[in-house]
């Protein structure tokens, strides 16, 4: 909607400036990589049918001192000559950071007199020139606030990861030119793919198609959209022989977290459960979320616990004995307690005051921990505790109550390696369990909660 405005004033600049109004000049499209911040820029001036001036932040600071500002100089002059236009500044985040923040590189110098440029170039403009500036960057808040400031790019759009809606119309895109067998189902790949980015789907689609091209088949089938899913998601299969024993531990495991979701009436659905070995991976459990989720309940969470402890406590049941192999999963967990701890109000014992601050995947991780008495400390550390043993437990009981389900399982896979959740129901005698609904309305807040199915 923001551009559909930029795309009627190119067209018709009259109609917007007669009433004395200001377009902007200056429009900011902010989005993670791979969400087609560039594709929406060049489709804004086709739909326009306007000439498009395009440039990257990067290619400004490789060039010599001096002549990125120059560059600018004559990108914009060259687009006000050819007006109504577009100029289109892409990685602008590479010209554009906050100044003064300590030198880190031998390129400051060159890289603030292009932003002086730009920002020159900008207020320069008058009434007579229909120039739009889009540019492209990953994240406002890194960008210096002279960029910003009115009058320059004083409109953002952002430009957000698509959801299962906006996957699926992806998707269709994409398999345009691919034949499909009628097996296909769009809407469940959209499913399974929560945080990715066009870019990423794109190239599900190619590998799906270079898999089924492989085994000499005449059409991608569904199996093959899982198989190139999971080997993005997880690596290629290794040809890593296991010996008997590493084997079963591994089926135990997998069959351990596959179980605990089936047997939970409000986890994720099960997928696949597979103990080819896969990248980092010596085996998968995959769980289909239901739903882009931006809101989590508390009974999600403790699902979601017990799920990734029950590869764990499978080993310990049947061996008696654990190993490294559960690294992702007691990793997972963490996060989620200490969130659920520190930032989500989850336990009475330390209350809904924030403990600490967001988990910044930019920013390395964990920012610094907000000052926490010692006294609260404690109790962090302890609820923290309480909260993954209850789990445990929890997992523990409900694991031993159907250990012949679990050796079932084991065996099973140990003799298939892979299986879906359909034939391991079917084995096991399992009612098909009905996921808890999700049709309420939910807060579109994004939680951070590691979106990686596979456990
Ligand atoms: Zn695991």
């Amino acid at each position: 909607d923001d551009l559909q405005d930029i795309i009627d004033y190119l067209k018709e600049p009259a109609k917007y400036t007669r009433l004395g109004g200001r377009v902007p000049r200056g429009v900011l499209l902010v989005g993670p990589p791979g969400t087609g911040k560039t594709l929406l820029a060049r489709a804004t001036a086709g739909e326009a049918n306007v000439p498009f001036y395009s440039i990257s932040g990067p290619e400004f600071v490789e060039v010599l001192v001096g002549v990125g500002a120059s560059r600018v100089r004559d990108l914009f002059e060259t687009a006000k000559k050819n007006g109504p236009s577009i100029i289109f500044i892409d990685e602008i985040d590479a010209v554009g950071r906050r100044r003064g923040g300590g030198a880190l590189s031998g390129s400051n110098e060159e890289r603030e007199q292009t932003l002086n440029q730009i920002l020159v170039e900008m207020d320069g403009f008058d009434a007579s020139h229909t120039v739009v500036v889009l540019a492209a960057s990953n994240r406002a808040d890194v960008l210096d606030p002279a960029l910003l400031r009115p009058g320059r790019f004083d409109r953002q759009v952002t430009v957000d990861r698509p959801d299962k809606v906006g996957r699926e119309a992806i998707l269709k895109v994409h398999v345009k030119g691919v034949p499909l067998a009628p097996d296909v189902d769009l809407g469940a790949i959209a499913r399974a793919t929560p945080g990715m980015v066009g870019a990423d789907l794109a190239n599900l689609v190619n590998e799906a198609a270079l898999l089924a091209a492989r085994s000499d088949g005449n059409s991608v089938e569904q199996h093959h959209f899982w198989e190139a899913l999971e080997k993005i998601q997880l690596g290629a299969e290794r040809p890593l022989v296991l010996n008997e024993q590493d084997r079963k531990i591994v089926a135990f495991h997998e069959g351990g977290h596959a179980l605990v979701a089936l047997l939970s009436p409000n986890a994720d659905p099960l997928n696949r459960v597979t103990i080819v070995p896969r990248g980092h991976a010596l085996g998968v459990t995959l769980q289909l979320p239901i739903d882009d989720r931006y809101n989590y309940s508390r009974s999600y969470l403790m699902t979601r616990i017990a799920v990734a402890l029950g590869g764990r406590v499978a080993e310990e049941i049947e061996f008696g004995d654990v190993t490294t192999g559960a690294e992702n999963d007691l990793e997972m967990v963490t996060n989620i307690v200490r969130q659920m701890v520190t930032r989500w109000g989850m336990a009475p014992e330390v209350g809904v005051l924030v403990q600490a601050d967001r988990h910044d995947e930019d920013l390395g991780g964990w920012l610094a921990p907000k000052e926490t008495s010692e006294y609260l400390s404690r109790h962090i550390d302890q609820a923290m505790q309480d909260l993954t043993n209850e789990r445990l437990a929890h997992t523990r009981k409900l694991l031993s109550d159907n250990r012949n389900k679990l050796e079932k399982l084991a065996a099973l896979l140990l003799e298939h390696e892979s299986l879906d959740a359909e034939q391991i129901r079917k084995e096991l005698g399992l009612a098909d369990i009905q996921p808890e609904t999700t049709d309420e309305a939910r807060l579109k807040v994004p939680v951070e909660v590691p979106s990686g199915s596979g456990l």
